[in-house]
């Protein structure tokens, strides 16, 4: 992993930084929207939404802070909160877990994922990532003492190449990181390529780190298949989601990760030494959102919403030169851009100001995704409506 291929996007990164954490640079997320800033672009980069969670939950936070929710949670996670997440897995998918011993809550899905790491991995053992994958992963395993090998997938169907995959374990091979609704790809994982995934993790006695965060963004009646409930998955899988994306409060920072009792053991060992707890006032009010009488109307109304979204950028983009594909879930849109990607981002940052994220930030060879960008659609129609003008009334950089 160059760091020379990133510049100038990329800072150099310096000692004192530990050697093996140096190649990661600073996140993606950060620059880009350092340039969208910079250039006062609309930042359809990082995924965060234009737009307020919904009141009921701000007023749930308030009424919590205000009942004197306001020390330490248990570090496991406020009761009320577990439960609710287990109930919310065996009603959606007919998995359930037992929230003494199988749901821990963390601050957000990125704590939930360095925590497992850093209880799972042995120095030296490996971890499979499919490419194109989300920025955390392979620092969470290197952090960890572990290596990874990365399975690359192909604009525009991202399909995993199952022999390539297979290829990919080794008797080191102790997790797999899988992603559905996948960022950046907007793909959901097929039952079919779950099975293959169980038989390998079952093979070479590895772990599923199941990264479901956009569990109920899935469009065109698509449904989300939940790893664990996959046959001769539950055992081998963590699933990992959070409140960020449901609930459009992704700073809030309240996550959760299901695993089998001896998992969730070796996982708290670790996330008592980082968080401690999550934010106790937060993890009631997520508790009191998901155990709300109205909460599936609530998931069906935020589908239907992202629907619009997705459909309204797809729209702009393809009066564009670019080549988009309709994302099947999450809330971004990947394309196929002329040119280099870092420099056609920061050109359309500058002329366009449209801030996206080049898709070389997904790929460990960055030359993956080096004619590709990613969009987020996870903003108010006003604000996707002025991006597409900006995107479709200009010449668009040609990098
Ligand atoms: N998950 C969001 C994305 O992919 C942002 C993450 C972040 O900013 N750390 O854009």
């Amino acid at each position: 992993m160059t760091t020379s291929q990133q510049a100038p996007l990329q800072a150099a990164p310096q000692a004192p930084l530990r050697a093996a954490m140096r190649p990661f640079g600073v996140s993606v997320f950060s620059r880009v929207t350092e340039l969208a800033t910079r250039h006062s672009a609309i930042n359809l980069a990082q995924g965060f939404p234009d737009f307020d969670p919904p009141a009921a939950l701000i007023g749930a936070a308030e009424e919590a802070m205000r009942q004197h929710v306001n020390q330490y949670a248990p570090s496991p996670g406020l009761p009320v909160l577990r439960r609710a997440v287990a109930a919310h897995s065996e009603r959606h998918y007919g998995v359930g877990y037992d929230p003494d011993t199988e749901v821990t809550i963390t601050a957000g899905a990125t704590e939930a994922m360095w925590s497992a790491t850093t209880a799972l991995l042995e120095p030296g053992d490996e971890a499979v990532i499919i490419e194109p994958y989300y920025e955390t992963y392979a620092p969470c395993v290197v952090a960890a003492g572990g290596t990874v090998r990365f399975v690359p997938t192909t604009f525009p169907d991202f399909q995993i190449d199952l022999d390539r995959l297979a290829a990919a374990f080794s008797p080191r091979t102790r997790l797999v990181f899988v992603n559905s609704p996948g960022n950046p790809s907007g793909r959901l994982i097929t039952p079919e390529e779950y099975v293959v995934l169980a038989e390998l993790a079952e093979r070479y006695d590895a772990y599923l780190i199941s990264d479901e965060t956009y569990e109920h963004l899935t469009y065109d009646r698509r449904s989300h298949l939940r790893a664990s409930a996959v046959p001769g998955c539950r055992d081998r899988t963590l699933v990992l989601s959070s409140a960020s994306k449901t609930f459009s409060a992704t700073g809030w920072r309240v996550g959760w990760v299901l695993a089998p009792p001896p998992v969730t053991e070796a996982i708290r060992r670790v996330h008592q030494f980082v968080t401690f707890a999550a934010p106790s006032p937060l993890q009631w009010a997520v508790a009191a959102a998901l155990d709300a009488s109205g909460y599936d109307d609530y998931l069906d109304e935020l589908a239907a919403d992202y629907h619009a979204r997705r459909d309204v950028l797809l729209s702009y983009l393809a009066r564009t030169e670019l080549s988009a594909v309709a994302p099947e879930g999450g809330y971004f849109v990947m394309a196929r851009c002329p040119g280099d990607d870092v420099a056609w981002c920061e050109d359309l940052a500058a002329r366009v100001r449209v801030a996206a994220i080049p898709g070389s930030a997904f790929y460990h060879d960055r030359s993956g995704g080096r004619d590709l960008v990613r969009f987020a659609f996870c903003k108010q129609l006003p604000t996707l409506h002025e991006a597409g003008a900006r995107l479709t009334g200009q010449t668009m950089p040609t990098g």
